[in-house]
């Protein structure tokens, strides 16, 4: 009888822990990733076994599922705002943004179960990572990266609306943005990863490291993660066999001459986290390099990163709170960088002789990676930029209901808003957009605006009652401000929110405006010599009379004032407000 109830326990002990293996590892080639049925299905049995696990759906993505948070936490607490309370931190990893890139998804799914089986859990750190974030690119499963080696079929990069999720951050065009913006702003990671694979040219590492580029990092966060933080990732990975080397992009075709650091503008996830002070990383593996190592390589990222949140958590949290405390003090904002191309540094670098060919294909010369001649050398690493334009916070920013995505982003932000009592005429800066340039085709669904030159003016606007006073002393004074200002390179102007007050919405006939034109200039003397002025510096002005015309009409009381008139003021002295 004893022989079998051991058999049997043998037996359920096998079932138990096959059952636990990820379709990863159950594949014999290791080169599969789990689809979105599977890793569902995966993490419902392995939550339903362990209690120090649980999952939590947010919103819905674009396709109608909701988005789903795996959260690992040690001590049986899912509580996001006791969590704070207990002084823990939370690390977020963020899978299959690209689920084309999907080697994320499948560390995660044996990190955790490993954690649990371990019993490994961190004590100081809550861990949550969303299981799998484009859940509509991830079902639509196929090869649409031709240059990948495997696994055999992933998802693909678009989501259902044909969107890069990683470069909807500000706009927030989809749903599965809005749902991973609120999964941000419930739990308040001090740390976040997102699992990526490359693209581009040939070297021998399977791991590269994006870390948030350290110039328009908070400084107080800068100076821990270039100094500790990364030092130590890149340490660490280097003795579990997977050594790391910052995120090739090269100017030219090879990274002999150079590699560029990556400037993650607020478009992108970690860009959106670095505004809201949270510790960045992303990681890409080499497409190159067999799926299996790639994964593992993935997994042995997270435990490092994981091992240093655990043993520095105090530190990251008093950090967190310091930078924080700096923004909300800060009155200069970064809007733009470029990178300083002659302010470099160097780094060892271990890649492949590029060489030249004659093309099979066109006959011409070819880029080809000669894996028979490894190379370790010193390479420029230009991983210095410049500030490119900035914006002096006002005291507070006026914006008006009618912009209603804006509130619903603010919101979804901890954004603190209030509302005018009454309607109010303030008097404040408004700008006037003098200039902006727009492509003729459209990027990520938005025909996206940059150098935006502005004619800042004072002037009394009517507001009305409900419009909203953002003040600027606040954490997130980062995303505010580089958000509002219409220079920041992804500020809601370049990304369309306002695209109305482009265009006018009057004007005059010609033959009719003629005599109301020749009294304007006749009554007011000021007006008629600001034209003559004006014709004298410019002939084009000087021999057209619909551009005389025009400028008589934009200098006249029934000109819209409106018209490129960027809605949102800035209040710049103390002004008493009434507020609901
Ligand atoms: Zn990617």
């Amino acid at each position: 009888m004893k022989k079998v109830v051991l058999a049997l326990l043998i037996c359920l002990f096998f079932c138990c822990a096959k059952a636990q293996l990820t379709p990863f590892e159950l594949s014999k080639d290791k080169n599969y990733t789990a689809t979105y049925a599977e890793i569902m299905a995966y993490y419902k049995k392995l939550a339903g076994q362990n209690a120090q696990m649980k999952l939590f759906n947010y919103g819905t993505t674009d396709i109608g599922k909701p988005l789903t948070l795996v959260v690992l936490s040690c001590d049986k607490v899912f509580d996001p705002v006791l969590i704070k309370k207990q002084n823990k931190r939370v690390l977020l990893i963020n899978n299959g943004i690209h689920p084309g890139e999907p080697e994320g998804i499948d560390a995660s799914m044996m990190f955790a179960r490993n954690l649990l089986k371990k019993n490994a859990l961190p004590k100081n750190v809550v861990i949550c990572m969303v299981a799998v974030y484009n859940i509509d690119g991830c079902l639509n499963r196929g090869v649409s990266r031709i240059n990948q080696n495997g696994p055999g079929s992933y998802g693909f990069r678009g989501n259902y609306r044909n969107l890069d999720l990683n470069r909807d951050f500000i706009k927030a065009d989809s749903r599965n943005t809005l749902a991973l913006e609120q999964i941000i702003n419930t739990w308040k990671p001090e740390i976040f990863l997102d699992n990526h694979t490359s693209d581009g040219a040939d070297y021998q590492y399977v791991m590269t490291l994006i870390e948030t580029q350290k110039d328009k990092q908070n400084s107080i966060l800068a100076a821990y993660t270039s100094k500790i933080l990364s030092p130590e990732l890149y340490k660490r990975m280097k003795k579990s066999g997977y050594e790391m080397t910052p995120y090739v992009e090269s100017e030219e075709a090879s990274p002999d001459s150079g590699i560029v650091s990556f400037l993650e503008t607020p478009r992108f996830a970690t860009g959106y986290t670095a505004q809201h002070n949270i510790i960045s990383y992303i990681t890409e593996t080499h497409m190159l390099k067999p799926f299996d190592k790639r994964v593992y390589a993935t997994y042995d990222f997270m435990q490092a990163l994981v091992d240093i949140n655990e043993r520095d958590a105090k530190l990251i949290g008093e950090l967190k709170q310091k930078a924080d405390e700096q923004v909300m003090q800060q009155q200069t904002f970064a809007l733009n960088w470029a990178v300083d191309l002659k302010n470099y540094d160097t780094l060892n670098f271990k890649g492949y002789t590029a060489g030249y060919k004659p093309s099979d294909v066109s006959g011409l010369s070819r880029l080809y990676y000669d894996r028979s001649k490894p190379y370790t050398k010193k390479i420029k690493y230009f991983d210095n930029y410049k500030v490119t334009a900035t914006a002096d916070k006002p005291i507070a920013y006026v914006i008006p209901q009618a912009w209603g995505k804006i509130i619903e982003l603010y919101n979804l932000n901890n954004i603190a808003m209030h509302q005018l009592a009454h309607d109010t005429t303030l008097n404040l800066q408004m700008y006037y957009i003098a200039d902006y340039k727009t492509p003729s085709r459209p990027f990520e669904g938005h025909y996206l605006h940059s150098d935006a030159k502005l004619n800042p003016v004072s002037m009394k606007v009517k507001f009305y009652t409900g419009d909203y006073i953002v003040y600027t002393n606040q954490p997130l004074n980062r995303y505010i401000v580089e958000t509002l200002e219409p220079q920041g390179v992804d500020s809601f102007f370049a990304w369309n929110f306002f695209d109305s007050i482009l265009g006018a919405k009057e004007g005059f006939s010609n033959y009719v405006f003629e005599e109301v034109a020749a009294d304007l200039l006749k009554k007011d003397p000021e007006l008629k010599k600001k034209l003559d002025d004006e014709k004298l510096k410019d002939p084009k002005l000087a021999n057209s009379a619909q551009a005389q015309l025009t400028f008589v009409y934009r200098n006249s009381p029934y000109f819209e004032k409106t018209y490129l008139r960027y809605p949102v003021g800035r209040i710049l002295t103390t002004t008493k407000l009434d507020l609901k």
